[in-house]
C-alpha cells in the first residue's frame, strides 16, 4: 500500500518506519524543515530503541521517504495518516488547531479518493469535524473517507508495540475505507477491532485515563502504606497477582508525566464536562498525582531541613526510561522545585540531556556526563527516572563519592535492605525508610 504520514514525531516516525518494514511504501511528511532535513540525512531526531535501524533499513530499501510537502504525500498515497500534536489548552481541553490545519492542507491538494486516518489522540466527534473541514476546503467534488485509528504505543518500546500491538482499533463508517485499512494492518497479524468513529476516539482517552487512574490508585495506597508502616511493593504484588487486576501500572512512584497521560486525563475531564456528564473521578486522579510529587519533596525537605546550597544529585530527567522525551517529565518538575529552594543540582540522564538543552529546561542545574559524576560530593541522591543503568551501578563507588550517603528513591528502584547494608540512609515511596 502507498501511505503518507503527516507529522513525523514520536508517533508518526515510528508508525511510518514500521509500516515500511512490513512492506508498505511510506512517505513521512513534516512541516519542520530541520527535522525533515535531518531525517533525509539519516539522522533520527529522537531516541527510541531499535528505531534507527528500522528507519535506515527501509530508507535503503526505498520504502521510506521524507518530505515537507503535504501535496507530495497526499498525491502519492492511497491512505493519509494524521499524527500531529494535540496539546492541552490552559483549561485542559484539547487544542485542535494542528488537526484543523492539516485537514485544510489535505483538502487543498485532494484530487482523488483518499482515506484520511486520524492517529492523533483527539476528542470524541473530531472525525466529524475533520470530514466537515475537508469537505468545505476541497476544490470540486472529491470522494474521501475519514477514519479513526488511535495509537497505543508506549515510548521506550514504541517499535515493538507498533510491530506487535495488543489490538488495532479502527473506527470507520465506510466499508471501502475499512477494507483499505485492513490491508495496511494485515501483515501485523494482530486482532483488529472495528467500531464506529466516535467509539474509536473515545477508546483512546478512556484507555489512557484508566492507566493514569491505576497509577494514582497505587500512589494513594503508597501514602496509606507510609502512614501505617506497610510496604506498597508487597501490597502491589498482593493485589496485582489477581488476574482481574494485573500487576502492570501498579508501581508506586513520583506519579505519571510525559506528553500523553497528563494531557489526556485533562482532555477527558474537559470532554465529559462539555458533554454534560462530568467525570469527577479523574479530577481525583490528577489531585493524587500532584500530591505524590509534593509529598516526595516534603520528604526531602523534612530530611535535609534546609535545601539552600545543599548539593543534590538527580538521576533521570526523561519522563520514563528508554526515551529521550522530557515533555512534562516529573523529574524536570522535581529539579525545578529543588532549584527554586536554592539547592545546587547536578543531574544526569542517559539519553535526555540533548532535549533538556533543546527546550531550555533545568536552567541553573549542572548536567553531568555520567551517574558517578553527578554524585561527586553530593549531600543527597534523588532517583527520579528508573533507567536500568542505575540498577547496575557500583554503589560502593557511589557511597565513596558522595559527601553524605542519603538516597531518595522516587521510583522504588532499589532494595532498601541492600542500600542499608551498603551504608546508605534510604527513603523510598510507600515503604519504611532505613537508616
Ligand atoms: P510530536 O510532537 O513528537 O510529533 C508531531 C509532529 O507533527 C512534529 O514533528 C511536528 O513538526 C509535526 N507537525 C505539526 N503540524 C504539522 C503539519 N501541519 N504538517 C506536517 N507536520 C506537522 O507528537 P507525538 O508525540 O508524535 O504525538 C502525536 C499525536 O499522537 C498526539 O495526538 C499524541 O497525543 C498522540 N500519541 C502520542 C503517543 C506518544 O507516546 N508520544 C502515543 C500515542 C498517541
Amino acid at each position: 500500500m502507498d501511505i503518507a504520514i503527516i507529522g513525523s514525531g514520536y508517533v508518526g516516525l515510528v508508525t511510518g518506519a514500521c509500516f515500511a518494514d512490513v512492506g508498505h511504501s511510506v512517505i513521512c511528511v513534516d512541516n519542520d524543515q530541520r527535522k525533515v532535513k535531518s531525517l533525509q540525512n539519516g539522522i533520527i531526531p529522537l531516541y527510541e530503541p531499535g528505531l534507527e535501524e528500522v528507519v535506515h533499513r527501509n530508507v535503503s530499501a526505498n520504502r521510506l521517504r521524507f518530505t515537507t510537502s503535504t501535496a507530495e504525500g497526499v498525491g502519492q498515497s492511497q491512505i493519509v495518516f494524521i499524527a500531529v500534536p494535540t496539546p492541552p489548552q490552559p483549561d485542559g481541553s484539547v487544542d485542535l488547531t494542528y488537526i484543523e490545519k492539516v485537514a485544510r492542507e489535505i483538502a487543498e491538494v485532494l484530487k482523488e479518493y483518499r482515506v484520511i486516518v486520524d492517529k492523533s489522540t483527539v476528542p470524541v466527534k473530531t472525525g466529524e469535524k475533520v470530514a466537515d473541514t475537508i469537505r468545505r476546503y476541497t476544490k470540486g467534488a472529491v470522494e474521501f473517507d475519514v477514519v479513526s485509528n488511535p495509537e497505543f504505543l508506549r515510548e521506550g518500546c514504541a517499535v515493538s508495540d507498533l510491530m506487535n500491538p495488543d489490538r488495532i482499533v479502527i473506527g470507520s463508517n465506510s466499508d471501502r475505507a475499512l477494507s483499505l485499512l485492513k490491508k495496511v494492518y494485515e501483515p501485523f497479524m494482530s486482532p483488529i477491532m472495528v467500531t464506529d468513529i466516535n467509539s474509536a476516539e473515545l477508546i483512546k482517552h478512556a484507555a489512557n485515563s484508566f492507566l493514569a487512574l491505576k497509577i494514582s490508585y497505587i500512589n494513594a495506597i503508597s501514602a496509606i502504606c507510609e502512614a501505617s508502616g506497610a510496604d506498597v511493593e508487597r501490597v502491589a504484588d498482593g493485589i496485582g497477582a489477581d488476574k482481574r487486576i494485573g500487576r502492570s501500572f501498579l508501581n508506586a512512584g513520583l506519579g505519571y508525566g510525559g506528553s500523553c497521560f497528563p494531557k489526556d486525563v485533562a482532555a477527558f475531564i474537559a470532554i465529559s464536562d462539555q458533554l454534560g456528564v462530568p467525570f469527577a473521578l479523574l479530577k481525583e486522579v490528577q489531585r493524587i498525582n500532584q500530591n505524590q510529587i509534593d509529598r516526595f519533596i516534603k520528604k526531602i525537605k523534612d530530611t535535609l531541613w534546609v535545601l539552600k546550597d545543599k548539593r543534590i544529585a538527580v538521576w533521570g530527567l526523561t519522563f520514563k526510561p528508554d526515551t529521550d522525551d522530557v515533555r512534562n517529565s516529573v523529574a524536570i518538575e522535581l529539579v525545578a522545585q529543588l532549584l527554586k529552594d536554592g539547592a545546587i543540582v547536578k543531574a544526569y540522564d542517559p539519553k535526555g540531556a540533548e532535549k533538556v538543552a533543546e527546550f531550555g529546561l533545568c536552567k541553573g542545574a549542572v548536567l553531568a556526563k555520567s551517574a558517578l559524576e553527578a554524585v561527586e560530593n553530593a549531600e543527597a541522591l534523588v532517583l527520579a527516572t528508573e533507567w536500568n543503568e542505575f540498577q547496575s551501578i557500583d554503589f560502593v563507588q557511589v557511597r565513596k563519592k558522595m559527601h553524605t550517603p542519603l538516597i531518595f528513591d522516587g521510583r522504588n528502584l532499589f532494595d532498601p535492605e541492600t542500600m542499608k547494608e551498603l551504608g546508605f540512609i534510604y527513603h523510598g515511596i510507600g515503604r519504611a525508610s532505613t537508616r
